[in-house]
């Protein structure tokens, strides 16, 4: 598990390129020996209990809330991000938890397994961590995994977040009364043009003065109204809130100003009184600024998504590890680094320094990869 771990720290990308930094000082002096190969890592996290690194992730959660390094943003709302991912698509090799899907190509229909798997994230203030993540099933939705997931989560950290925000699949009347059920706040992304909800609302607003808010080079028109009952399989009442956005940006080409524009809607359980239109706003981009920059980070350069093995439980173990290594890795940089030396210095910088580590302290030739 150690030198999986030093994999995703010096962002590797693969078992293979652990395997060839065999014979470095770092590893006599870490593990007092030399890392195991490939098939030897692979076949250890099959085995390997998802739970016990689930664990892992909880104690550095703990850690850092003790340490005050989780304060809520602004608004005073701890919010916990569901959203699925997939992992790996082929058409050469199946297990028996790959997803499938018919594709049409050159050669004509084929069958393409993937996996995908749900994760939930936590939003503090400056620090983004990745909590767990659950596979979704051949033949169950992205919700029913996702509701097993936080039936987890809430039960393993039951005050670390206030709401729970989704994309638009998630303005989902089970998944709202379910997240009310267990105490939390529902947000999610409204863009099904065809519901009573979004016509009610679009009526309502398109008699509405918007008010203006302000911030720096963006200003956007919002609408907010709560109270609204068009939703009846959801108990209770939801708000929804509208936004039309502009940012004044200058083109790097030729300096000229340029300005973008978005709509955005959301639709949620939390009142008025317990958000501000500006809060609502701050936690639906929160959400989009994770899909750039949490998963974004764990899958694109700490190679989560590449199949170390493919074999289910080895994959959730490996996906379960990235996340602990992910969360270790941006609390260090966002924490013990001073920020004079972390505007000099990015993330991507501090894990090849790592990965140099391993290497330049190696005696001779790396070894073949097996
Ligand atoms: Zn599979």
């Amino acid at each position: 598990m150690r030198c999986v771990v030093v994999m995703f720290l010096g962002r590797l990308g693969s078992l293979n390129a652990l395997e060839q930094s065999g014979g470095s000082g770092f590893w006599r002096r870490w593990l007092q020996g030399e890392p195991p190969s490939a098939d030897t890592v692979g076949r250890v996290c099959a085995q390997a209990e998802a739970d016990d690194v689930r664990l892992m992730g909880r104690q550095i959660y703990s850690r850092l809330k003790r340490g005050k390094a989780l304060a809520p943003p602004a608004h005073g709302l701890m919010a916990a991000v569901v959203d699925a991912h997939e992992s790996h698509a082929t058409y050469r090799r199946c297990c028996e938890g790959c997803l499938r899907r018919t594709i049409e190509t050159r050669q004509g229909q084929r069958v393409q397994y993937y996996h995908r798997h749900v994760t939930v994230q936590l939003v503090s203030r400056d620090l983004e961590l990745l909590l767990d993540a659950e596979p979704i099933r051949p033949g169950e939705g992205e919700l029913t995994a996702a509701i097993r997931l936080l039936d987890r989560v809430l039960e393993q950290y039951p005050r670390a977040f206030d709401v729970v925000l989704g994309d638009g699949l998630y303005a989902n009347s089970t998944f709202f009364n379910y997240v009310v059920s267990r105490g939390k706040e529902a947000l999610a992304v409204l863009k099904d043009e065809a519901r009573d909800l979004w016509q009610d609302a679009q009526s309502l607003f398109a008699e509405m003065e918007p008010t203006c808010l302000r911030r720096g080079r963006w200003e956007a028109s919002c609408w907010d109204v709560e109270g609204f009952t068009s939703w009846p399989q959801v108990r209770g009442t939801v708000r929804v809130v509208q936004s039309e956005e502009r940012t004044v940006i200058r083109r790097q080409l030729d300096g000229q100003a340029e300005v973008m524009e978005a709509r955005w809607a959301w639709v949620t359980t939390l009142a008025q009184g317990r958000a501000s239109t500006r809060a609502i706003l701050d936690l639906g981009h929160r959400r989009w600024a994770i899909e750039n920059e949490g998963f974004n980070e764990l899958a694109t350069r700490q190679h989560a998504d590449h199949v170390y093995r493919h074999h289910e439980q080895a994959m959730l173990v490996f996906l379960l590890l990235a996340m602990v290594c992910c969360n270790v890795f941006v609390a260090f940089y966002r924490r013990d680094l001073k920020p004079g030396l972390r505007e000099r210095v990015s993330m991507l910088h501090v894990s090849r320094l790592v990965a140099s580590e391993l290497y330049q302290s190696r005696a001779g030739p790396a070894r073949a990869p097996t």
